[in-house]
């Protein structure tokens, strides 16, 4: 059944409601913060008051982050990094941005006397605008939901969600009690100075710059003057920042015999691009420092792939998988894709071309050597050598999902358990990876006890298939607790057929991608028989239950079944006599190509107007219950009390499936006089 837009929103939605979220409200909080920006003449010193919510990030990011201050070098290196990456990709299109013998650079100069530290960049600078705007909101995170979150992190103790909100340039403030700003924007002659305590207000205004850049000038609190010593920064630049691939410049000074000061500039990393190097130079803290540094994710990744590709096309790629999900994963409009590189030249970030949506949770950079610098958009879209490469970072990351899910199990299970949903979408949208996608696929189980976790591959299952049982049997429902104790898997359970719980509502349409496993069929056990389930429960029970198998047609109901029919003639589509149930008496049933019960509320809660689906009443010919109503109807052939049992039989069957009864008030009555009927018999 093809998706439409409207079952898809459900359906991401669903993503989304199983990390508890509510995406549009993050589009919500950022459209707020562009308003309240203020404006002013280019001379004028202004102040401006922080957003709010800068002020408790600020407060919790100093908090949280207390017994990590390193991290500020490392955040405002990035930045400065940025800035070049930025200035480099402008001026592909407009040369005239960089002066004649530009080199672009990042340099630290520290002043052990005045306790101050100074990132300087000559990248692509900040206007007044930009100065007021990209400092005075939480750029990467502004928003009072995400604040919650954040709270809400650091209730649970769990800072470590903090990193993926990029605490970025206000992490400063771990070691300065001010910090000012001095930049000038690349193509402008004017610059402007920030400065702020970081408590409420800050204030721009103009300041003089000789070169185009950025100077962000930390004045350290008393006990952080660490910070302005050589020996600090060396340390701190080899461990965090030694794969930036601009120099970073440490200004020494040094008293030479005459006691004349003298300053130059040492380069203190490599200035190569990690991703280029060998992979056996690489060492594992250097793939995490990587990582962490394109992410902000404070906890390392969960693995990497690291590749080169030569022939007809060159390109490498290092991506990674992180070890938890962003918050708003469930978005389907969530910012995805990884870092496009061409010849080492940072191109974008989030290129969405690069990677499917159902890999949205894929970090990393792509470096192409034959993509044109000026490479666009549209030109990416319709580009044989992006659909090359996008089709080479699926298989690396489904191959080393594998290897994760091969060598670390429970690592794996931990990931299936967070992003597994998001997989699974791959199933629908891209089932030419069926293939690839199926051996990592877990799922709950009636095997229970016998799965890991809880969960269970279908090659497990494949291998805990009993004699006689050719197909693989799957059930979709709300929840593993309303599957255990479905009445439509009785058959099948009793017969020692695994059956699969689908619980997830991505389950329903990733499934149809996957017709098959390992040259098995795969059968939906909820849906109306096609012969596939009663054929082969029923041929196993042939030998030990001749009589129940004789007839499937079972003409002695033929009255009763008639009788039902007429009855909930509004409520289903066909009543029949049942060959999956053993214990209960009837059970509902979804026809063909139809849509499970809670998914179909789930889809209307959306798509008001979806078209009824009636389900099939299945009746268990062998069941004391049925066997009575049938006596009964012979004795009177249109007693009331037969029409309220049969409507009675109707809601019992929709209350195991875990859907709401159409009138519970008439239910419990009706089950109270039962009960006082069936007392006062017994007195
Ligand atoms: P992020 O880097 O994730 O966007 P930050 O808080 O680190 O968030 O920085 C906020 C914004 O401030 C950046 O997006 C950028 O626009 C601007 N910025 C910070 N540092 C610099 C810099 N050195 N040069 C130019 N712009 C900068
Ligand atoms: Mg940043």
């Amino acid at each position: 059944m093809p998706v439409s837009e409207g079952l898809q929103a459900a359906l991401l939605d669903s993503g989304a409601r199983m990390l508890n979220l509510d995406p549009p409200r993050f589009a919500r909080a950022r459209a707020h913060e562009s308003r309240t920006m203020t404006s002013a003449s280019a001379d004028s010193t202004t102040t401006h008051r922080f957003q709010a919510e800068v002020s408790q990030v600020l407060s919790l990011v100093i908090n949280s982050l207390y017994s990590n201050k390193d991290v500020f070098l490392r955040e405002l290196i990035s930045n400065a990094a940025d800035a070049l990456d930025k200035l480099r990709f402008a001026s592909i299109q407009q040369p005239a941005l960089v002066p004649e013998g530009y080199a672009p650079k990042i340099r630290l100069v520290a002043d052990e006397k005045a306790a101050t530290l100074t990132i300087w960049d000559n990248g692509i600078g900040m206007s007044r605008q930009t100065l007021t705007q990209d400092l005075g909101t939480v750029a990467r995170s502004g928003s009072k939901a995400l604040l919650e979150e954040l709270q809400q992190a650091q209730k649970q103790h769990d800072l470590k969600l903090i990193g993926q909100f990029g605490v970025g340039f206000y992490s400063g403030y771990l070691v300065a009690d001010r910090i000012e700003v001095v930049s000038r924007a690349a193509g402008s002659d004017e610059a402007f100075r920030w400065s702020s305590d970081g408590q409420e207000s800050f204030i721009v205004e103009p300041a003089g710059r000789d070169e185009l850049g950025t100077s962000v000038i930390l004045h350290l609190k008393k006990d952080q003057e660490d910070y302005a010593r050589e020996w600090k920064l060396r340390e701190l630049v080899t461990r965090y920042s030694d794969f930036i691939s601009y120099p970073i410049e440490l200004c020494i000074s040094r008293r030479d015999k005459e006691g004349k000061e003298e300053t130059r500039f040492e380069a203190v990393n490599q200035a190569s691009a990690l991703w280029m190097r060998p992979e056996k130079e690489l060492s594992a803290e250097q793939y995490e420092e990587f990582y962490k540094h394109l992410t902000h994710d404070f906890e390392g990744p969960l693995g990497h792939t690291h590749f080169h590709v030569e022939g007809t096309q060159m390109f490498t790629g290092l991506l990674y998988l992180p070890k938890r999900p962003p918050f708003d994963l469930g978005n389907p409009e969530l910012k995805h894709g990884v870092r496009l590189y061409v010849r080492r030249v940072f191109i974008m970030d989030n290129c969405e071309e690069l990677l499917p949506k159902w890999l949205r949770f894929v970090r990393g950079v792509i470096d192409s050597d034959d993509l044109p610098l000026n490479v666009s958009r549209e030109l990416l879209q319709d580009s044989v050598i992006v659909r090359t490469i996008k089709k080479q970072v699926i298989r690396r990351v489904l191959d080393l999902l594998a290897k994760i899910a091969g060598e670390r199990e429970a690592d794996y299970l931990d990931f299936w358990q967070k992003f597994g949903p998001v997989l699974k979408e791959g199933l629908h949208f891209d089932a030419s990876y069926a293939d690839k996608i199926a051996p990592l696929l877990r799922y709950e189980s009636s095997a229970g006890a016998d799965t890991v976790k809880g969960l269970t591959s279908l090659a497990d299952y494949v291998k805990r298939m009993p004699q006689g049982q050719s197909k693989l049997y799957y059930a979709l429902g709300p929840s593993k607790a309303l599957l255990d104790s479905s009445p439509q898997l009785e058959a099948l359970k009793k017969r020692g057929f695994e059956v699969l719980y689908m619980t997830h509502g991505i389950d329903q349409w990733a499934i149809e991608g996957l017709p098959e496993f390992d040259g098995k069929k795969l059968v939906d056990a909820m849906q109306e028989d096609t012969g596939d389930a009663a054929a082969e429960t029923k041929s196993e029970a042939a030998d030990a239950d001749k009589a129940a198998a004789k007839d499937k047609t079972h003409p002695e109901l033929a009255p009763l079944l008639a009788r039902c029919k007429e009855v909930l003639s509004e409520q289903v589509s066909d009543v029949r006599a049942s060959e999956r149930l053993t214990d209960s008496p009837a059970c509902l049933v979804i026809p063909k190509g139809g849509l499970p019960a809670h998914i179909e509320r789930l889809i209307r809660s959306h798509q008001h107007d979806l078209p009824e689906q009636k389900r099939i009443l299945e009746l268990n010919p062998i069941h004391p219950l049925v066997l009575q109503m049938k006596a009964a109807q012979e004795n009177a052939a249109d007693s009331a009390q037969l029409t309220e049992w049969i409507e009675l039989l109707y809601d019992q069957a929709l209350l195991v499936e875990g859907s709401p009864l159409p009138d519970p008030g008439r239910f419990a009555k009706r089950l109270s006089a039962l009960m006082q009927a069936a007392s006062s018999g017994r007195a």
